[in-house]
C-alpha cells in the first residue's frame, strides 16, 4: 500500500490480529463465500490462529456453511464473543440480524455493523483474519476496502468472460484503494464426472489465468466444479475438513499457501 494508505490503516488496527485479507468477487453466486470459509479452515489446518468475519451484507452465508445456529454472547457490557467452528472463530453479520430480515443496509449502517464487528468483538490473538467481503463494486464495497485495514484481497471469479469483467472491476476498486491483490482464484473451473473422469468446462477453463497475466497480478489456482464441494457446504462442514485429505482440500490448501 502507499504511504497514505498505510498511515490510514495503521490507525485502525484491530488489536491482536496480526494480518487482515478480503475474499472479494465482482459478483454474487460465483463462490466467494465457499471460497472464504474453505480459505479460512485451511490455513487453520496449517496451526494459524484464524478469524472469519462475514461482511456480506446481502446475504451473509457463513452461518450455513459453518453449521452455526447460535447468537455471539456479549460479554464485558458490550464486547461479543465470537462463536467457533472447526478451530476457527467467526462472526458474522447473519448473528445479528434474522434471515428474513431485509437487508435494506445503508452506508453508515454498513459501516457501524462492520466497526461493530471488527472491534467490539473478542477476536484475541489472531494470525489471520479472513474477510468474506459482501459482492459487487458499490459503495458499500468501496467503503469496507477503505475501512477494514486490509493486508490484501483475494479475487474470485468464474472462467467466462461476463464474470471476468466484474472481477476487473473488483480488482480497480481495491487497487484504487490501495489494498494490494493477492491473486485471483478461479472457481467453478473444469468440472470431471465422478462416473466416467470426463472433464467438461462448464463455465469454460482458463480465463481467470488469462486475466490475471494482463492484468499483472498472481494466479493462485482453479477450483473444480464438484459435487462435494456443494455438498460439503450445504451440509455445514466445509469440504477442507470433512475430507482433508480429498482432491477438493487439496485445492483450498495449495490456494491458502499462495495468500
Ligand atoms: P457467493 O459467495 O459468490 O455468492 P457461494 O459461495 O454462496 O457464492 O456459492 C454459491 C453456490 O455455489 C453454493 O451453493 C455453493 O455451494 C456452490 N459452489 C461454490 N463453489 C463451488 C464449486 N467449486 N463446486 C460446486 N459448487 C460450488
Amino acid at each position: 500500500p502507499g504511504p497514505r494508505a498505510q498511515a490510514a490503516r495503521a490507525n485502525q488496527n484491530v488489536p491482536g490480529v496480526k494480518t487482515i485479507i478480503a475474499v472479494a468477487s465482482g459478483k454474487g453466486g460465483v463462490g466467494k463465500s465457499t471460497t472464504a470459509c474453505n480459505l479460512a479452515l485451511a490455513l487453520s489446518g496449517f496451526g494459524l490462529s484464524v478469524g472469519l468475519l462475514d461482511a456480506d451484507i446481502y446475504g451473509p452465508s457463513m452461518p450455513r456453511l459453518l453449521g452455526l445456529t447460535g447468537k455471539p454472547e456479549v460479554v464485558e457490557g458490550r464486547m461479543m464473543r465470537p462463536l467457533q467452528a472447526f478451530g476457527v472463530k467467526v462472526m458474522s453479520i447473519g448473528f445479528l440480524v434474522e434471515e428474513e430480515t431485509p437487508m435494506i443496509w445503508r452506508g453508515p449502517m454498513v459501516m457501524s455493523a462492520l466497526t461493530q464487528m471488527l472491534r467490539e468483538v473478542q477476536w484475541g490473538e489472531l494470525d489471520v483474519m479472513v474477510v468474506d467481503m459482501p459482492p459487487g463494486t458499490g459503495d458499500a464495497q468501496l467503503t469496507m476496502a477503505q475501512s477494514v485495514p486490509l493486508a490484501g484481497a483475494v479475487i474470485v471469479s468464474t472462467p467466462q468472460d461476463l464474470a471476468l469483467i466484474d472481477a476487473r472491476r473488483g480488482i480497480a476498486m481495491f487497487r484504487r484503494t490501495e489494498v494490494p491483490i493477492l491473486g485471483i482464484v478461479e472457481n467453478m473451473s473444469t468440472f470431471i464426472c465422478p462416473n466416467c473422469g470426463h472433464r467438461s468446462d462448464i463455465f469454460h477453463h482458463g480465463g481467470a489465468k488469462r486475466e490475471a497475466e494482463r492484468l499483472g497480478v498472481p494466479y493462485l489456482g482453479e477450483i473444480p466444479l464438484s459435487m462435494p464441494i456443494r455438498e460439503s457446504s450445504d451440509a455445514g462442514r466445509p469440504i477442507v475438513v470433512s475430507d482433508p485429505s480429498g482432491p477438493q482440500a487439496q485445492v483450498y490448501q495449495q490456494i491458502a499457501r499462495g495468500v
